[in-house]
């Protein structure tokens, strides 16, 4: 049995036939195809190349917990079923296990090995705990032994100082000698301008950002992965609060995150969606919000999709391609809403859903 697939392609918008040959989609009818039942298993509608989530830490709901392949499993499971067939995971508690490559039912990962922590950065015993003096040569070892990324908390404390600018550059020029990329957790202004300066490949939150930053950013090529939907219920329960310097100071960033979501993108920066969050498989959320804060509709769903499959090293829908694939009966660009309900999920050329 061979399978087919009919559907308009976005961002291309162009109506094609796929067939699937193996794990891979095709163009035209693979050799031997006349002699077998064909099965088209989507007919109509809009396909994407799966979607993508760039910001998870799936095996553990908090970073103090441990890290749990039974959850683990359940949590990639989580994301597939909604149509989420790539995930990046910048910083988890334990590298990935082997089983998460070779299991053909879970979706791609880009694991950044553990959270790289310098003394007073981020939860205490949590990610791979180091001093500043050897950031640089743990940032290779977690990149080398994951899928290239690794990620380092460079700042943690609203009013207390970031990873110096010099280390933490020497670390990026460290990770890119040895092939790898730079992910820097940053949620000060201090944290996010050395992350630029230092020419990390992407800016987790960057909150804070001075918008001048921008331009540098795009030259570079540094993303911007805002992951707006888990600041989001922080940004009610800050302003409920009372008045205070860090309240001021928390929801003035959080402001800053939204507008330069535009401001990036007219800059030219990749800008990426990533959810931080549970449940897993949330995505959409994510991209509702980009496109909120004025990613126009087109971009906001490809950084959920196609824009996070390029940055991370997969084709989109062409000959050739892995056959990872998410079908919608409606136009997820002008119906946003219908992007976590995919009609059909398609990983590795098997039908998922
Ligand atoms: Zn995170």
């Amino acid at each position: 049995m061979i399978m087919r697939i009919r559907g308009v392609v976005l961002p291309e918008r162009q109506e094609r036939t796929f067939w699937i040959d193996g794990e891979r989609l095709r163009t035209a009818p693979p050799a031997g195809t006349a002699s077998k039942r064909v099965e088209t298993v989507v007919d109509g509608g809009w396909l994407l190349p799966g979607l993508v989530d760039v910001h998870t830490h799936p095996g553990a709901e908090s970073p103090d917990d441990t890290f749990d392949e039974v959850l683990l499993r359940r949590h990639l499971s989580e994301h597939r079923d909604a149509g989420v067939l790539l995930v990046r995971t910048p910083g988890t508690a334990a590298r990935m296990p082997a089983w998460v490559d070779s299991d053909t039912e879970l979706p791609r990962v880009r694991s950044a090995g553990r959270w790289l922590a310098t003394p007073g950065r981020f939860f205490p015993g949590a990610g791979r705990d180091i001093a500043e003096r050897d950031l640089a040569g743990a940032a290779v070892e977690e990149a080398t032994a994951s899928s290239g990324w690794c990620k380092v908390i460079g700042d943690w404390r609203w009013d207390e100082p970031a990873v110096p600018l010099d280390v933490l550059k020497a670390t990026v020029e460290a990770v890119h000698a040895a092939g790898g990329r730079v992910a820097v957790h940053c949620q000060t202004g201090e944290g996010s301008r050395n992350a630029v300066l230092a020419g990390a490949d992407s800016l987790e939150h960057g909150m804070h950002l001075d918008p001048d930053l921008l331009d540098l950013m795009a030259a570079q090529g540094t993303a911007y992965i805002p992951t707006l939907s888990a600041f989001a219920g922080n940004a009610d329960v800050w302003r409920g609060r009372e008045s205070s310097a860090k309240r001021s100071n928390w929801l003035l960033g959080w402001q800053g995150m939204i507008d330069n979501v535009r401001l990036a993108h007219e800059a030219g920066v990749t800008v990426l969606a990533g959810t931080d969050t549970f449940p897993c498989g949330t995505v959409a959320t994510e991209a509702q919000w980009l496109l909120r804060a004025g990613l126009p509709a087109e971009e906001a769903l490809g950084a959920a999709s196609w824009t996070a499959r390029h940055w991370l090293g997969l084709p989109g829908l062409t000959d050739g391609a892995p056959a990872d694939l998410v079908a919608y009966d409606h136009d997820p660009v002008t119906e946003p809403g219908v992007l976590a309900r995919p009609t059909r999920v398609i990983l590795r050329g098997r039908v998922m859903r």
